[in-house]
């Protein structure tokens, strides 16, 4: 039988990818969050969130016809918790559907609205990686212009680490001249162990023609030196333009040996590095985080009963 909206997780047939096998859910089509170096843009878009109809039936269609305990990733390419999450509750209705079931849940996103569901993924078997990138609100308004700023997602951090969800946070991408200061990067990484985080994964921006023409264009002087870097010296992979490694490395070392001076494990992704200098996590992912607090199985049982154990949620919604 043909899968509805789980999708086995690709991130594009990247030969670097380490994470473990997984499905993807977005609830939403497009993102509001519109960040310059999105790698998503090529396949949604650049346009607002849009909720996906019939999302919830097609849900259970598909845990239906897969074995319990999956692994599901919500937020791969479109974020979980844009603004428009507030007035739809279409996330909070996958996870009111999929907690009891004891799908094994990871939520990535950056928007704060993932506090609003603590209770829920505090009684499930699910962990949230959120990703902040900067400290700086004033610089992430520009590079990630509708995203809550960094100190809202470090709060919301703080209050999902406080009801019991495990967290872990995505230093993710790192880019050349934005993100870049070492200082800088140890004050983040402290910042979030402080707020309750177990665990970071980092990466180096890629370049994809859609999100580096973004950057050149959103961030002045330093987006043109930005896209000469990658022009002059980047090597294509499946599609992106990777700095060679040795800058890939300068990047993220300072990212990892924060990491361990504040007590997190670490991971990177899609580098292709190898040994524990970058890797000393149980996941690349943050999965490992995630506990077996509700015992997996099949959903049953008609549309009816199902509508009833949705509270009257609209099945079509
Ligand atoms: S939050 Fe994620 S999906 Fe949304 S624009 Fe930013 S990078 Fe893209």
């Amino acid at each position: 039988m043909t899968l509805r909206v789980l999708r086995p997780f690709d991130p594009w047939n990247s030969p670097l990818c380490t994470c473990p096998f997984k499905y993807s859910l977005n609830p939403y089509t497009g993102c509001s969050f519109r960040c310059l170096y999105c790698y998503a843009t090529a396949y949604i878009g650049v346009r607002d969130s849009t909720p996906k109809r019939g999302l919830i039936r097609d849900l259970l269609h598909d845990l239906r016809i897969l074995p319990p305990g999956i692994l599901v990733n919500l937020g791969t390419s479109s974020d979980p918790y844009p603004p428009e999450e507030e007035r739809y509750t279409l996330t909070r209705r996958t996870l009111e559907v999929m907690v009891p079931l004891g799908v094994r849940i990871l939520v990535t996103t950056k928007g704060t609205l993932v506090a609003r569901d603590a209770d829920l993924l505090a009684r499930g078997n699910a962990a949230v990686t959120p990703t902040i990138t900067m400290l700086d609100d004033s610089l992430a308004r520009i590079v990630e212009p509708g995203a809550p700023p960094p100190s809202a997602r470090l709060e919301a951090l703080r209050i999902l680490h406080s009801r019991g969800v495990p967290v872990g946070v995505r230093v993710d991408p790192i880019i050349p001249y934005v993100n870049d200061d070492p200082s800088e990067i140890d004050e983040l990484v402290c910042r979030i162990a402080e707020a309750g985080a177990k665990f970071i994964v980092t990466s180096t921006y890629k370049a994809r023609p859609d999100n580096l023409a973004r950057m050149r264009k959103g961030l002045g002087d330093t987006g043109e030196r930005l896209y000469r870097l990658y022009r002059d010296t980047g090597v294509k992979v499946r599609g992106y333009r990777y700095l060679p490694r040795r800058m890939r490395e300068r990047l993220l070392r300072p990212v990892i040996e924060a990491a361990r001076r504040c007590g997190l494990e670490y991971a990177t992704c899609r580098e292709g590095f190898q040994g524990r200098e970058w890797f000393n996590a149980g996941s690349c992912d943050g999965s490992h985080l995630i506990p077996l607090r509700v015992k997996p199985r099949k959903p049953t049982g008609g549309s009816r009963d199902l509508r009833s154990w949705l509270g009257g949620a609209a099945l079509d919604a």
